[in-house]
């Protein structure tokens, strides 16, 4: 099959969401313009921000940091190495090699010298790993951020993320994540660095075949904590809709943020209430990669421990880091 755009080298990604097909070249394009796109339509980022890219070792983060760099934007990475045997010394490795081919010198924060590896973490405080990744790496992306004079978070957070999580949002009819789900969560006066999501309209299968294309060596192994994640049943369900009727994914995900003023609306979280907006960043959020309960809580300030936002007296980091020393 031809690429559909230049119609002359050989097709080397389909794209039947978009019912189209193009040769590498053709596609670095159509990626660079979603990207792009995805950035302006909802303002993620001007120029002048400088970009934290969190950076984990897999496709997503080191696509995210390959393109911000490519479109242009002052960029640093963020690598936390969780403390997980064998699969965080592979994802650090990969995270140095692809910085350092590149001139760059990623920070690294050692969740092994924070004294909160998550596999010991998670087993001290008696809650699941991924809700204590969570935790752990929403304060570290934001300390960082805020401590370096960093404008915006940006994670690697793809399509089939989104609406992952957004089916698993409306499945459990969860009002409070419902009116939180959105590529971007504004900066707070009270310290919280903005975060965005620039991947937002490229599927995981988009941003792999870029990943491979541009020779992007990445760890391809899942983290050994994600085995019981909900948001892999949820992509999957996602994936069989997808195969048998293309685009809907994608038709699902942007209709609900063409809406989702509406929805808030309509589930009585009052507009401009901007911590409901921004309220991902709250204290017991979804972990990365699964579910977890979230109370709507009041911001309290600055956390009386290490000075973090925080929505109650301590932050949800120093209260977790205290039960795991306790025990
Ligand atoms: Fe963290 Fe994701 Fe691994 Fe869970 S699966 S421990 S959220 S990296």
């Amino acid at each position: 099959m031809k690429c559909k755009r230049c119609r002359k080298a050989a097709a080397a990604v389909d794209l039947p969401s978009h019912h189209s097909a193009f040769c590498p070249d053709c596609f670095f394009l159509f990626f660079r313009r979603q990207v792009s796109e995805g950035i302006r339509k909802l303002r993620l980022l001007s120029p002048d921000d400088r970009v934290l890219v969190c950076v984990s070792g897999g496709k997503d983060s080191l696509v995210l940091w390959d393109m911000l760099m490519e479109l242009g934007y002052r960029t640093e990475g963020l690598h936390i190495d969780l403390g997980i045997e064998g699969y965080s010394d592979r994802s650090r490795e990969k995270v140095l090699a692809y910085a350092g081919a590149r001139g760059k010198e990623p920070i690294v924060v050692d969740l092994r010298s924070e004294g909160v590896p998550i596999p010991d973490a998670a087993k001290h405080a008696r809650k699941e790993e991924c809700s204590v990744c969570g935790t752990v790496k929403r304060y570290f992306f934001n300390r960082v951020a805020a401590q370096r004079g960093f404008t915006a978070v940006a994670t690697g957070h793809n399509l089939d993320d989104e609406a992952a999580r957004l089916l698993g949002n409306l499945l459990h009819w969860d009002r409070d994540h419902l009116s939180r789900q959105h590529p971007l969560l504004p900066e707070g006066p009270e310290g919280l660095v903005r975060k965005v999501k620039p991947l937002w309209r490229v599927s995981e299968m988009e941003t792999a075949a870029y990943g491979f294309l541009k020779g992007i060596d990445y760890v391809t192994e899942e983290c050994p904590m994600s085995r019981d994640a909900t948001s892999l049943v949820y992509k999957e369900a996602l994936s069989v809709i997808e195969e048998k009727m293309p685009g809907t994914r994608r038709n699902f995900y942007q209709g609900f943020l063409r809406q989702d003023r509406e929805v808030i609306g309509s589930l009585g979280v009052p507009a401009g209430d901007e911590e409901a907006i921004r309220g991902e960043d709250g204290p017991e959020r979804e972990a990365a990669h699964g579910a977890a309960a979230v109370p709507a809580a009041a911001f309290a300030g600055a956390c009386i421990s290490c000075g973090a936002p925080a929505y109650t007296e301590t932050c949800s980091y120093c209260r977790l880091k205290e039960r795991v020393i306790k025990t």
